[in-house]
């Protein structure tokens, strides 16, 4: 009599029983053994960090070399710190002395269109952490129009899928954190809406603490339950443009520099880029709180992007843009090419137009549009992208529309 190998239940006693080689499953054991499955995988998914294998920092840099071009400074910092910080987190495990090891949240300093999220961004994939990416303009503080702070862990929940211990192991960038300095240095200003009062409410954010979040986000849902969010270790990176700070770097250098005139072998200056100076005390001359500044331990820059660095990122990274396109091309059975000269070209055109790396795309779509329209309707196999085909789909599109803010 055919049953159930599982729980002996009888054919006549089942919706389903499937035969297997020595013997049967039915429905029902089906579901269970399911369930089981998704529970066990579940358990082994979970971020744990004596489970990861966390790259070391060479490493680390290294797979961020796949995705990033240049800005070694900053990889590398970035690199210690993400190890520092998940170290840190096995050791809260142990805790076997009472020395304890800080969180080292990250501010990343570079002109728009440097790297900045990309690196955010690259170093979320690499940790397979849930990962949010908030604008700090649009936070203001509790009242007043705009997102509460709280919002940003409402972002970071839907990031994971509302498990709150993933949650409170993931990377948040705040975008644009230099746009909450407090404008001017006049301290006695107490209605900033969007400055001194956002920083102090970032302030918990930042050194860790727990944090009352609406899932739904925004003031619309008075009613909803709040989810208990603790914030400590949760790595906080910030990016902003800082513009204008190289002149209070300048300014600090020119005073230093009086204290140390004449002394021997002192670096010289490159004037060109100031940025890679930048120092805690910066920060503050540019109007962010002292709090916040030791709350934010890492600090490092990007580089502008050159001419060179530029090229690199039209087809170097893994997914760059140019693969990407040769892979659109791919899925209709076409094989694109491009010539080197089409290549310089459009960064020639990016410099010019200071269009910087986010333009690159925007022009390799007005070169490259009309054929994406035609083409699939074509028996064509192959399509050569020329120099001239470059100089003329590009001529009909005005380049300075393409600037991007
Ligand atoms: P930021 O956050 O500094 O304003 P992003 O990281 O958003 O700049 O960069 C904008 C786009 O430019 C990215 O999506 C990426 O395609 C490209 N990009 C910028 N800098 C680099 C770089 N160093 N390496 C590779 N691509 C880059």
């Amino acid at each position: 009599m055919e049953k159930c190998s599982f729980c002996g239940r009888e054919k006549k006693d089942v919706n389903l029983l499937i035969a297997g080689i020595s013997g049967h499953i039915c429905d029902n054991c089906i579901l269970q053994a399911h369930e089981i499955v998704d529970e066990e995988l579940k358990s082994t998914s979970d971020f744990d960090i004596g489970k990861v294998k966390l790259l070391k920092p060479i490493e680390m840099k290294a797979f961020l070399d796949q995705y990033v071009i240049g800005q070694d400074d900053a990889k590398k910092y970035l690199s210690v710190a993400v190890y520092n910080h998940y170290k840190r987190l096995s050791q809260s495990k142990i805790a076997t002395d009472d020395i304890e090891i800080e969180k080292s949240n990250i501010v990343l300093v570079g002109e728009t269109g440097t790297g900045k999220t990309l690196l955010a961004r690259s170093i979320a994939k690499m940790l397979h952490v849930p990962f949010t990416i908030v604008d700090a303009t649009v936070l203001t503080e509790a009242g007043y129009v705009g997102e509460d702070i709280e919002s940003i862990l409402t972002r970071l929940l839907q990031a994971a899928d509302y498990d709150v211990s993933a949650a409170e192991r993931g990377i948040v960038f705040i975008d644009e954190i230099d746009k909450i300095a407090r404008k001017g240095d006049n301290p006695s200003i107490t209605r900033d809406v969007s400055g001194e009062g956002v920083q102090q409410g970032l302030l918990k954010l930042l050194e860790g603490s727990i944090i009352n979040v609406p899932p739904q986000g925004g003031r619309k849902h008075p009613e909803q339950k709040m989810i208990p969010v603790n914030t400590k270790n949760v790595l906080f990176i910030c990016g902003g443009a800082f513009d204008g700070i190289d002149r209070k770097i300048s300014q600090r250098l020119n005073t230093q520099v009086v204290g140390y005139a004449g002394t021997e072998g002192r670096e010289k200056v490159d004037r060109k880029n100031l940025l890679q100076y930048i120092a805690p005390q910066d920060l503050k001359s540019f109007g962010l709180i002292p709090e916040i500044i030791g709350r934010l331990p890492v600090l490092t820059y990007l580089n502008p992007l050159d001419r060179e660095v530029l090229r690199s990122i039209l087809t170097e990274p893994k997914n760059s843009i140019i693969k990407q396109y040769t892979k659109l091309f791919e899925i209709d059975g076409i094989s694109l090419a491009f010539e080197e000269d089409t290549f310089e070209y459009i960064v020639d055109k990016a410099m010019e137009y200071k269009l910087g790396a986010r333009g690159l795309r925007s022009i390799c779509e007005a070169i490259i549009n009309d054929a994406m329209f035609e083409l699939p309707s074509q028996d064509l196999k192959e399509m050569v992208v020329t120099l001239d085909y470059a100089k003329k789909k590009l001529s009909k599109t005005n380049l300075k529309r393409l600037i991007v803010a």
